[in-house]
Formats: structure tokens, sequence, C-alpha cells
């Protein structure tokens, strides 16, 4: 049988695949994937209600409402303002505005899984600059742009290590940047940040036209099954890219909910805050028995584990729970309800006293497991 042509890029192109059992008859405990604990908020049940009344009609197309709401929440003019059906839609935008022969995006590795694969498709070169100590090179990857770079991507905090940059580093970082290259500041989980050394791109736009900020409503705000997120830049670029967003790809029940959600964003801090607790308290946990992880300023923990990294994700999912595996390289598990951090934990600790008997209370020391850092 002949099939039809389709382009290298997208035959060459490996799929995404779901943590292990995530999508299995009997849900494991949901660590892999970083979404929000919490259930929708009342007030935001019924903004999705009141929405679907009107599910015959298409949605606002500039998304009016939201981005009116967002404006006046972050002081910023809302023509510099773009929304789209998640932040992945974005990135998607953005790595095709930049497609040219021979253009390249450069990023740090290992990072969010999606830009190799939104690189590819857009038909852009990616350089993957290897991560130091679980954190950004920012200055190996200043060292990698050319005339023929792009886009930057900095990830902030970093998905799937939890670092962030600091401001300092970023605006050396962003002095050695042309104006011509897009600079993307991936900032998904920044509503998350506790270090005060922290910089959101956001402070860099009004100097800076060629930065670009995303934000979504999947983590923090709990929305991730609804698809909404935005970005920030410069007005000029704002209405280029804006011309690229498909008509009506952002739901009128997304824009409602992400809109309810923002006029609850007190009990929403509060969740972000309660998440922050709990991921101390994991981090600690696991520090107690001898885990080494970095410091993560995000919802969800990393575990580096290099090449043990396969044996207990699979470990964990035996054990009812499911988390994301980099292979050789690490663990990445989500800060989720008490009860699933603790099931997590129970099962980490199992994990170390099988590996190594007699080293509880811990004293535990695997040694074929590199510590952070080596
Ligand atoms: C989760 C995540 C996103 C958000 O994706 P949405 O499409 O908005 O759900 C973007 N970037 C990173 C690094 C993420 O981890």
């Amino acid at each position: 049988m002949t099939l039809p042509h389709l382009s290298e890029a997208l035959r060459t192109l490996p799929g995404y695949e779901p943590s292990e059992g995530v999508y299995s008859f009997r849900p494991p405990r949901p660590l892999s994937a970083n979404e929000s604990a919490y259930d929708p908020l009342p007030g935001i049940t019924e903004a999705v209600t009141r929405a679907f009344q009107t599910a015959n009609r298409y949605p606002d197309p500039g998304c009016r409402t939201l981005t009116r709401a967002l404006a006046a929440a972050h002081d910023i003019p809302e023509e510099q303002f773009v929304v789209g059906a998640g932040t992945v839609a974005l990135l998607q935008l953005l790595f095709q505005s930049i497609s040219e022969p021979g253009a390249e995006a450069v990023y740090a590795w290992p990072s969010f899984e999606l830009y190799p694969i939104l690189a590819q498709l857009a038909g852009v070169t990616s350089i993957r600059v290897l991560l130091v100590d679980e954190a950004h090179d920012l200055s190996r990857m200043a060292d990698r742009v050319t005339s023929r770079t792009r886009l930057v991507v900095i990830c902030n905090p970093n998905n799937p290590t939890g670092t962030v940059a600091s401001g300092d580093e970023l605006g050396r970082f962003l002095s050695r940047i042309p104006p011509t290259c897009l600079i993307v500041f991936d900032e998904a989980y920044y509503e998350f940040v506790r270090e005060h050394d922290t910089r959101s791109g956001l402070g860099f736009c009004p100097t800076h036209p060629n930065v670009v900020v995303l934000r979504t409503f999947s983590k923090a705000y709990g929305l991730a099954g609804l698809r909404a997120g935005y970005l920030v830049a410069a007005p000029e670029v704002a209405a280029e890219l804006r011309k690229g967003v498909l008509p009506y790809s952002v739901s009128s029940i997304a824009q409602a909910a992400a809109v309810a959600a923002m006029e609850l964003q007190e009990q929403i801090s509060e969740r972000v805050g309660a998440t922050v607790c709990e991921r101390a308290r994991v981090r600690d946990a696991l520090r107690r028995t001898g885990w080494e992880l970095p410091e993560s300023q995000a919802n969800f923990l990393w575990l580096p584990l290099r090449g043990q990294a396969p044996s207990f994700a699979h470990w964990c999912i035996t054990q009812g729970i499911a988390v994301r595996m980099f292979p050789g390289r690490g663990v990445r598990v989500t800060v989720g309800s008490a009860a699933d951090n603790d099931a997590f934990l129970a099962a980490a600790s199992e994990w170390r006293k099988r590996l190594s008997p007699g080293a509880e209370d811990g004293q535990t020391a695997i040694h074929e497991q590199k510590t952070y850092g080596s």
C-alpha cells in the first residue's frame, strides 16, 4: 500500500509517551504531570457551567475579558498579551514564527520535553546546552548564540529539575543576546518560586523588546484540563504573534474558567502556599532518609538518579504511584496531595531500604548512586 508522503520531520519524530500507567483502567496516584492536587474551586465550576450554556456559539477569538483581567492583574497594557490554548500552543507558535532555513534555537537540557519536538516540527535546529548542577548554564548558552540563533528558551524554574536562575545571572545573560533573537522565559511554575533572588522575565520586558514571557493556567491555577495560557511581549511583537494564533482555539469554557480563577486569586494563592509547604515537607523527609536532591522552586522535586531512574520509576508504579522518568538522568515527582505525597515517601524509603539493607535511620548510603552534583 502506498502511503501519502509526510514530511521527514514528522516521520522521524518520537511520539509523546505519557508516564507508565497514567491512563490505565485504575490510574495510579498522579505525581507525573505536575498538575494541581486541588479540585476546581466552586466559583470556577459555576463559571464553567455558565459558559457551557452558550456552547453552540464560537468563543471570543480575542479573549478580551481574559486579556483585560490579565492586564489589570499584571499592570501591563492589554496590547502586550496573547492568549493561547495552553502555553504549549504558544510555544509551538513561537518555534514556527522563527522557522527559516538554518534557524537555530538554544535551550538547556534536560528541560521541558516538548522543546525538541516543537523545534523539529517547525524545522528549527535545536542547540541543547547541558545543565550544570541541575541548573541552566547561562554563560555557555550565551556562548552558543550565533547569527543563526533566532530563539533562546529559559525555563525558569526549570522543568524537570526545579532550579532557578538568579536575577543577576539573567541580566548578564540578556546583555549578551543580540536584539534580533527572541528570548523566551517559560515561567509555567513561577507562582511557586520563593527564592528572593529570582527575577521574572516580565521585569526585563520594558527594556528588552525581544523578551517574551510565558505563563499558564495549568499548574498554579489548576486548570490543566481546560487549556489556557498566555504570553507577554512588546506590543509590536505581540501583534505579529497574535496573527499566528488559531482562531477560536481557546474555548469559551477555558476563557471563563481562567477569568473566574483570577477573581479567586486569594484562594488560588492559598493553595499555592500550601503546595510550597508540602514541597518543603517532602524534600526534608526525603533528605532525612538519605536522598540527595536540588532545591526546587516548582511544584515538583527532582531526584537525580542517573542510571537508576528507570528501576525507581518502575518501582513507584508497582507501588501505585506514577512519576516522570528521564532515562539516564532522573525522576521528577509532583508535589501532590498530602496523602499521595505520603504514599510516595513510603515508596521512596522502602526502595532505599531494599537497595542497601541495614542502612535505615537516615544513614543510608547507596553506593551505586552518584550523588547530586558529582
Ligand atoms: C506544564 C508546562 C507548560 C504548560 O503547558 P500548558 O500547555 O499551559 O498546559 C509549559 N512549560 C513548561 C516547562 C511546563 O512544564
